[in-house]
């Protein structure tokens, strides 16, 4: 592969990766894809891509010579492979804000420190489980890392239950659970100076996996600033380029608490692609190669609906309205509750 044109690098081959690829090439801009799975839809689009562990010296290697920069479309990719990458070529986001977002610890002491606020929470291994206080309960416990779509969190009524369970991994946190109005989440893209971000998302989740997002979110403009504003602060204090998602909870007294930062594109701004000018993915690309940023305009209404597991069967075979937009990704295995596809209507 010839370096003369610019070619970006990205880690992971899923359909976030795929619609990045997509939105490259409208900007002439060439891609790497890094995937450990052969099951991979966005190596289809990229021009180039290598499947092997993320451990493969060798092949790492041969990516950092043949790219001009590097991102990601997932943020479990380990931190290892990260920093050794960064010590041969840029990656973006930086490595050591993914360390801060990968552990839902450092994620929330992080947001704490700079005044934000979150659930409240507690670190599993640093205090004694028999003197957590009941007010705690009902309560989720989360696994530090490496959680995504509910993975790795467990629901306790009360903390007789919570006493009794055995817990697999090392390092928890448990957070009290919030009797929330509504989810909703902000995407972000910052480049080194400026940033631009897309009014919220309104978000239902299901068995804590998305199922579907709306916009224009049904809150104020008050809160839709203020969420837009806390989006905005975390951007600045980590130095932050790329696009970032920050999840939050509206509580029944139209508070917002910071449920979690997704350091990439998000699966509630897939309506960007049909619903806005720019996309998630443009705007990601734009930030990352340092071009100038578009301010999103809404041109419609939209919602856009998961497709889960097997019932991307009766989509494949179902006719599409005009106003509806279908993605299939493309996924070789079918699993249950794994993301195969999404549907999004504009009005
Ligand atoms: P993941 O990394 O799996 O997305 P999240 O922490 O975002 O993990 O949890 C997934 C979903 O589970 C949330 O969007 C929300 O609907 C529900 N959930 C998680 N934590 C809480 C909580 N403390 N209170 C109420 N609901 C929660
Ligand atoms: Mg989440």
């Amino acid at each position: 592969m010839s370096k003369k044109t610019f070619t970006l690098g990205i880690f992971g081959g899923g359909q976030l990766g795929k619609f990045l690829v997509k939105s490259a090439k409208k900007l002439n801009i060439k891609t790497f894809i890094y995937t450990d799975s052969i099951d991979s839809p966005a190596i289809y689009y990229s021009d180039d891509f290598i499947i092997s562990s993320y451990e493969d010296k060798k092949k790492l290697d041969f990516f950092i010579k043949n790219v001009d920069l590097v991102t990601f479309e997932f943020e479990n990719i380990p931190f290892k492979t990260l920093d050794y990458v960064q010590k041969k070529i840029k990656v973006s986001p930086k490595p050591s804000i993914i360390k801060i977002l990968q552990d839902r610890l450092k994620e929330k002491t992080f947001l704490n420190s700079i005044g934000i606020k979150t659930t409240e929470f507690y670190y599993l291994k640093k205090i004694n489980k028999k003197s957590l206080s009941n007010n705690i309960f009902p309560a989720i416990v989360k696994t530090t890392r490496l959680g995504y779509d509910g993975k790795g969190q467990v629901f306790f009524k009360n903390k007789k239950d919570f006493l009794k369970y055995t817990f697999k991994s090392k390092e928890y946190i448990i957070e009290k659970l919030i009797d929330f109005k509504k989810e909703i989440s902000i995407t972000i893209s910052k480049n080194k100076t400026k940033s631009v971000s897309y009014d919220a998302f309104e978000n239902l989740h299901k068995n804590q996996i998305l199922q579907k997002s709306h916009i224009p979110a049904n809150i104020s403009a008050k809160l839709n600033n203020q969420a837009k504003e806390i989006a905005k602060k975390i951007a600045n204090k980590l130095n932050y380029i790329g696009t970032m998602c920050v999840e939050f909870f509206v509580t029944k007294k139209n508070e917002l608490l910071v449920n979690e930062i997704a350091p990439r594109v998000h699966n509630s701004g897939h309506l960007t692609m049909n619903a806005h000018d720019v996309s998630q993915f443009d705007s990601h690309i734009r930030a990352v190669c340092n071009l100038k940023l578009k301010k999103p305009k809404r041109i419609h209404k939209a919602i856009m609906y998961n497709i889960l597991g097997d019932d991307i069967k009766k989509y494949r075979s179902k006719e599409t309205m005009s106003n509806e937009f279908f993605y299939d990704y493309g996924k070789k295995v079918i699993k249950d509750k794994r993301k195969m596809g999404h549907l999004t209507k504009i009005f």
